[in-house]
């Protein structure tokens, strides 16, 4: 059996190739391996790929394998026509698409991934455009985290949806869609190596080492996805690393866990010790994740030293009282300790830098203006985030029973870019706008008021 598997397209206001690779639909493709399909990968998001520079301009890397997405313009969806910027799909121009699946040829079956449920115009574009290519002979499962998030929102595309983390509820699902029997023999996908092979090439790699997290913070939906935490044995992790850096030939390498740093004495520093070993530090990290500020340690900072961390984004979010009412998972005694630990062992501002939310529920202008001359005045470079409230998260629950949201809004309302155009309840435009420029102020030297 032939099996397609398609990363599709995004369509925002904005966006940017900081390291984003679509894990989910790698780890299906191992899957599926194992089930005995022959597999074919179409990422419309790889800016390095071979062949996209012959359908499109791609923008030169920014730095460590980032960098701007090839876009075109398209129409805004009707809800979204009072935001006064432009709409754009981002990714592979719809040539390439139809080339590399001429190329390909006919297949049993399409997966199609998805992340941000703001994002889903892109989404359903593509599964349109597949429909358009295949006719309906060609069954199309839809997964990831959308379809898993808003199920019944991804079934107006009217194609299989799978709303499940749990890869081994495919077979049932490939049953029915194919008519063939699966082997359902339980397979433990989290210890397969994602499938990199698919591509041709690529600017970057990223791992996930772990699935979920202990936290419980307000605004996040990792620890609803996850049950818990669960570690990838350090050895399988040094394995893909080897393999896959080899293959490719990159010099920057990713992890992009939620907690990577929870239980470190018997996994992370387990392997970095054995990269610090194999000689890795010619190469460079990066943990763009927002880690956990109260469980760096001065050997995991001596460990990241050594080995030539470039990027590590420490989870800050907010000053006052919001760091304790939503999760407590860092308050300011634990990011001063990590940027004094850190800065000891010789990083800068340059590598380290904290991530400051704007725009949480309950938030006030002074703890994100607090926030920012906290970290300036501790050395730590920083950067903002605009606020989402996610679905399924227990901040969104509480704005449902505040009577803030209804729970009906259209998922692309809730992009934080449109947020505040029309949310009463939250920072309007103008203010975030200023927060902003404030931040940009006093990082190049200015007051703080
Ligand atoms: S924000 Fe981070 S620490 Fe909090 S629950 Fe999510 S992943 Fe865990």
């Amino acid at each position: 059996m032939k099996a397609l598997l398609v990363n599709p397209w995004i369509e925002d206001f904005a966006a940017y190739d900081f390291w984003l690779k679509p894990l989910g639909l790698l780890y299906v493709a191992a899957y599926l391996e194992k089930l005995g399909f022959e597999l074919h990968l179409i990422d419309l998001m790889n800016r390095h790929d071979e062949v996209l520079k012959r359908f499109v301009n791609v923008p030169k890397d920014k730095f460590y394998g980032t960098g701007k997405f090839p876009y075109v313009e398209v129409e805004k969806p009707d809800v979204l026509k009072f935001v006064p910027r432009k709409y754009k799909r981002y990714g592979a121009p719809e040539e390439y698409f139809y080339y590399r699946l001429k190329q390909i040829g006919k297949v049993d079956i399409v997966f199609v991934t998805s992340t941000l449920t703001y994002w889903y115009p892109g989404y359903w574009d593509t599964i349109a455009f597949l429909k358009e290519f295949y006719g309906e002979d060609v069954p199309i499962v839809f997964g990831g985290f959308y379809v898993r998030n808003l199920p019944s929102h991804a079934k107006k595309t009217r194609v299989h949806i799978f709303p499940s983390n749990d890869l081994n509820r495919l077979p049932r699902l490939l049953e029915e869609v194919l008519n063939v029997r699966i082997n359902n023999t339980p397979i433990d996908w989290f210890l397969l190596p994602p499938k990199y092979e698919l591509y041709n090439k690529l600017g970057y790699l990223v791992f996930i080492t772990t699935i979920g997290c202990p936290f419980k913070c307000s605004y996040c939906i990792a620890h609803r996805i996850w049950n818990g935490i669960r570690f990838k044995p350090y050895e399988l992790v040094l394995y893909e690393i080897e393999k896959y850096v080899k293959m490719f030939n990159v010099k920057d390498i990713v992890f992009f866990d939620d907690a990577i740093l929870v239980n470190s004495k018997r996994h992370f520093k387990l392997i970095l010790k054995e990269l610090v070993k194999k000689g890795y530090s010619k190469y460079r990290f990066h943990l763009p994740n927002g880690i956990h500020a109260k469980l760096i340690d001065e050997e995991i900072a001596e460990l990241m030293k050594e080995l030539n961390f470039k990027t590590i984004k420490l989870g800050y979010e907010t000053a006052g009282e919001l760091q304790i009412k939503t999760g407590g998972k860092v308050v300011d005694k634990d990011l001063v300790k990590a940027a004094r630990i850190l800065r000891k062992v010789g990083f800068t501002e340059k590598e380290v830098s904290a991530y400051i939310m704007v725009n949480i529920p309950g938030q006030t202008v002074k703890d994100v203006k607090d926030a920012i001359k906290f970290c300036k005045e501790e050395g730590i470079g920083f950067s903002i985030n605009e606020y989402t409230p996610i679905v399924g998260t227990d901040d969104w629950i509480d704005l449902i029973n505040g009577g803030r949201l209804t729970g009906r809004e259209d998922p692309i309302l809730l992009n934080n870019t449109v947020l505040p155009f029309w949310w009463k309840y939250g920072m309007d435009e103008d203010t975030i706008q200023y927060l902003k420029m404030h931040a940009r102020k006093v990082k190049e030297g200015g007051s703080y008021d």
